[in-house]
């Protein structure tokens, strides 16, 4: 089994989850008292924000580089970086290290190519929806990436920051995100990412018709089964 080395903390809410799956695949494939291998450096969330709000991605590239190698040093066989927004620097931090990162979108990619679905709605912070650093790994895959119209956008990544990050699940906020999946599935959407590692603490298949992927729920089960050679 190979050790994954999870970047955590951004934040600690949703790193709680991928714990949790990862322990639990690897119980289901592989029975008995098994569990993850795994090491996790989690950071301060404040300092990631700040940067991220200043647009220094400059110092979270250095930030999260020095986790990844530390995590190298520590054992991990590959890196798990437990957030879509910092995938924007998924490239400098791999340039840092020898081992590689399962990048989280594109095994969502991959995930919605075995549904078939070429038009799908994607929620994150603004910063995962209106960059590109994500949704061309979408359009890489010959999926159309459809997101939010700005106030809306403002919305969804608003309620992330004060809510969601802080361990906060409200039935108004609840409404907002299911009330913009609805209006990006009647423009055509034939599913929705939830781009941001929290959404899933908010909402879940029960809760809409929209075929939901969960990005969270996805990287680490795609983490667990890559850690014991199974295919993805
Ligand atoms: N966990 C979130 C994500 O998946 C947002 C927090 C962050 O900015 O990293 O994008």
């Amino acid at each position: 089994m190979k050790t994954i080395g999870l970047i955590g903390g951004m934040s600690w809410e949703s790193t709680v989850t991928y714990y949790q799956i990862l322990n639990n695949v690897i119980k289901e494939q592989l029975g008995g008292l098994h569990s993850a291998k795994c090491v996790l450096y989690s950071v301060d969330f404040h300092e990631i924000e700040e940067c991220q709000s200043n647009g220094d991605w400059v110092k979270s590239a250095q930030i999260l580089s020095e986790a990844a190698r530390n995590l190298e040093k520590a054992g991990a066989e590959f890196i798990v970086i437990c957030t879509n927004t910092m995938h924007k620097i998924a490239n400098q931090i791999q340039e840092t290290i020898t081992v590689p990162i399962l990048h989280i979108a594109e095994v969502t990619a991959q995930e919605l190519k075995k549904k078939s679905i070429t038009k799908v709605a994607l929620l994150g912070t603004k910063y995962t929806m209106e960059q590109d650093f994500y949704k061309s790994k979408l359009i890489e895959n010959g999926i159309e990436v459809l997101i939010p119209n700005i106030e809306d956008i403002k919305l969804i990544n608003k309620i992330i920051y004060d809510e969601l990050c802080l361990g906060i699940v409200s039935e108004p906020s609840k409404k907002i995100y299911l009330d913009v999946i609805d209006k990006l599935t009647e423009q055509g959407a034939q599913g929705c990412i939830l781009g941001c590692t929290e959404i899933g603490l908010l909402i879940s298949q029960k809760d809409t018709k929209t075929p939901l992927f969960d990005t969270a729920l996805i990287h680490a089960e795609k983490a667990a089964l890559y850690s014991i050679g199974s295919t993805l």
